[in-house]
């Protein structure tokens, strides 16, 4: 995908547009997303599932944009939503409530009540109080939720241990071995029908494996509740598929759709699937401009004006973003080590250690690639700085589909007490 390459002037482009033409008219700081890649990458997922004809449930929790969400919707996708400010984002960004699933361990009654209000597809359900909770709020409502049980299948996803969900360690599902009791026990309470079986093991998977022996695990369940006389409809496989931000292969779609097909594809399940970084991850990048090259007594540190704040994952998961110069380096000049840190005052606040980079000056841009997924939407406003804007490119056409608060908008939502003001 020839997408955030040298154009012929040496400046990268996203797209048709050179990210120093946005870095002029947004300001750095900015995430950048190039349209194309949101809609190859879904239309790579939905040719992979054709046959199985498998529902795609974009996991929102990747990127909430309501602009990329809008382009995966238009492209036909449904969504997996963890909270009811995500079922807002995604309705409010066109995807019908019809191809929404709710999922998480922890839902409010307030958001149970939104999910019903709006009839949305499917509610995962991840532990046995949740579904009394569910059916008390439901039949309150005089409704009934469709409902799949979430189930931990104690799988080792081989990824990095905060974004590993599958072991009967972690807070995620139901266990496996209490699976159909809670299912004979939802196809009894007023309120809810249960329709099926989700499962979601981790993040940042790069072997089939641990996907391969989760699936095996769901048909055995789904045989097991036919055999006690339960209607199984509907299977939820999750996401997870991850993708390569230093040279990890990793699987391809359609390797990861013919895994599914030769695990759950002959149970006649609906079946769904629920891509967040695969879908976003390589449609984005983080620009940011080299403040001070420090040359340090034994190190050298490119100090960037982009923080932990912004892109929170080197510092949380230790993760690799590749990282390009903006403008196409001299190939004669040799690369040097560099840390590249952000202003923070947090010694964590680190994108890169000993990393190879062609030299860099003050006044230098910048790009972390592969910054699309798990980026914007973990920011915060740590050490008072203001989230970075969102841009979003289509062809030679960009625009900004988040703004850069203003310093009189962010003092504004902190009303002083009556006895301090003055
Ligand atoms: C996070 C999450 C996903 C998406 O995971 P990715 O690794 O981004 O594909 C899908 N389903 C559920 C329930 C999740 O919590």
């Amino acid at each position: 995908m020839t997408v955030f390459v040298y154009g012929a002037d040496g400046v990268l482009r996203a797209d048709e547009v050179d990210l120093a033409t946005i870095a002029q008219a947004v300001d750095t700081p900015f995430y950048c997303y190039a349209s194309t890649v949101l809609t190859a990458r879904f239309r790579a997922f939905a040719a992979a599932v054709r046959p199985l004809n498998a529902l795609i449930c974009y996991a929102l929790k990747a990127n909430g944009n309501l602009a990329v969400i809008r382009t995966l919707a238009r492209e036909g996708a449904g969504a997996d939503v963890v909270s009811g400010g995500e079922l807002e984002r995604a309705l409010a960004a066109g995807i019908p409530p019809s191809r929404i699933v709710f999922s998480g361990v922890g839902k409010s009654p307030a958001e149970l009540r939104l999910a019903l209000r709006h009839n949305i597809l499917q509610i995962n359900v991840e532990s046995v109080p949740e579904l009394h909770g569910l059916s008390a709020v439901a039949a309150d409502m005089g409704t009934t939720a469709a409902v799949a049980l979430r189930v931990n299948p104690d799988v080792d996803a081989q990824t990095h241990k905060k974004i590993a969900t599958g072991r009967r360690e972690n807070k995620f599902g139901i266990d496996f071995v209490d699976i159909p009791e809670t299912y004979a026990l939802a196809s009894r309470l007023p309120g809810v029908r249960p329709v099926g079986l989700a499962v979601h093991i981790g993040s940042q998977i790069t072997h089939l494996s641990p996907f391969r022996q989760a699936f095996v695990a769901m048909a055995d369940l789904v045989c097991a509740l036919r055999s006690t006389g339960h209607a199984v409809e509907r299977l939820d496989l999750g996401g997870g598929l991850g993708v390569s931000y230093r040279d990890e292969g990793v699987p391809a779609p359609e390797a990861y759709a013919r895994c599914v097909a030769e695990t759950v594809g002959g149970l006649g399940c609906h079946l769904a699937i629920e891509p967040g970084r695969a879908m976003v991850a390589e449609a984005g990048v983080l620009v940011a401009r080299v403040l001070y090259v420090k040359a340090g007594i034994d190190r050298r540190f490119a100090i960037v004006d982009a923080a932990m704040n912004d892109l929170l994952r080197p510092s949380l998961y230790d993760a690799y973003h590749p990282i390009l110069p903006v403008r196409q380096p001299d190939p004669v000049k040799a690369p040097e080590p560099y840390d590249v840190v952000g202003p923070v005052c947090e010694s964590g606040d680190t994108f890169a250690v000993d990393r190879l980079l062609p030299p860099l000056r003050s006044g230098d841009l910048v790009a972390f690639l592969a910054a699309g997924a798990y980026g914007a939407v973990m920011a915060s406003e740590y050490n008072a700085r203001p989230l970075v804007p969102e841009v979003m490119v289509r062809g030679r056409e960009f625009a900004t589909v988040r703004r850069r608060p203003t310093l009189a908008e962010r003092l504004a939502q902190e009303p002083m007490p009556a006895w301090l003001r003055d």
